[in-house]
């Protein structure tokens, strides 16, 4: 089990496996699902901005109870499309499209007046079995039905490769993760955003060029049971 250190430590691992690959430094997501919010408010006064979340009824909650707090709000778990609505209004990012049905959803129901929603793409870069994120074949697809939603931006790419017990078999997902990313990045330039990376591996995936990490585990200690 991995012990929760403190966000200036984690800070300083992600650095130090940048440094290591020689690497610009990846951004932080401080992921919060099934914690307090009392956890989330010791991290944001501690510095940190972004937090992920997984259920959008959960969210909902937390960003009521933390709404002086001015944090930034990622979706990173699997949306319904009855979902888009309370997603479209509540979040900065979405990291999980999959499906042109949902960018037309997101798209219809971001409130006018708010800034463009960031919108990752979630691809399913080497897992048969799940069911979520993208083919890396649907990638353009989807990425060129974001970009013309003037209320959407699209920010790049998004993945949760199998977990193989022996870290190293991660790599090559994460290797192709980049390789995709870099081909979007260069038809259009609002992809900077390569989401990848968890309490377990975020080393390797910065070593493979990810430029966001989704931490949750190692800042915040074991996750309480869904309930
Ligand atoms: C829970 C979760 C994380 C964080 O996982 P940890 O192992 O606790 O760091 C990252 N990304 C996604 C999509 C998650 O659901």
């Amino acid at each position: 089990m991995i012990l929760a250190s403190t966000l200036s430590e984690t800070l300083q691992r992600i650095e130090n496996a940048a440094k290591a690959a020689g690497r610009p430094v990846p951004r932080l997501l401080a992921v919060s699902k099934l914690q307090p919010s009392a956890a989330i408010a010791q991290l944001a006064a501690d510095g940190q901005h972004a937090f992920g979340e997984n259920y959008v009824q959960e969210a909902q909650a937390k960003a009521r109870e933390l709404a002086g707090l001015g944090l930034e709000w990622h979706l990173i778990g699997h949306l319904q499309s009855n979902k888009a609505e309370a997603a479209a209004t509540l979040f900065d990012w979405v990291q999980t499209v999959d499906r042109g049905k949902l960018v037309a959803a997101l798209a219809r129901f971001r409130p006018a007046g708010r800034p463009p929603l960031n919108v990752l793409v979630q691809v399913n870069v080497d897992d048969e079995t799940s069911k979520h994120g993208c083919r890396p074949g649907e990638v353009d697809a989807l990425a060129a039905a974001i970009a013309a939603e003037p209320g959407l931006a699209l920010r790049g790419l998004m993945a949760i490769p199998t977990p193989h017990a022996d870290i190293e078999l991660r790599r090559p997902a994460f290797r192709r993760m980049r390789e995709l990313f870099d081909g979007l990045a260069a038809r259009y330039p609002s992809v900077d955003t390569l989401s990848m990376g968890m309490s377990d591996d975020f080393a390797l995936a910065i070593g493979e060029g990810a430029t966001m990490v989704r931490i949750g585990t190692a800042l915040f200690g074991a996750r309480p049971p869904k309930t």
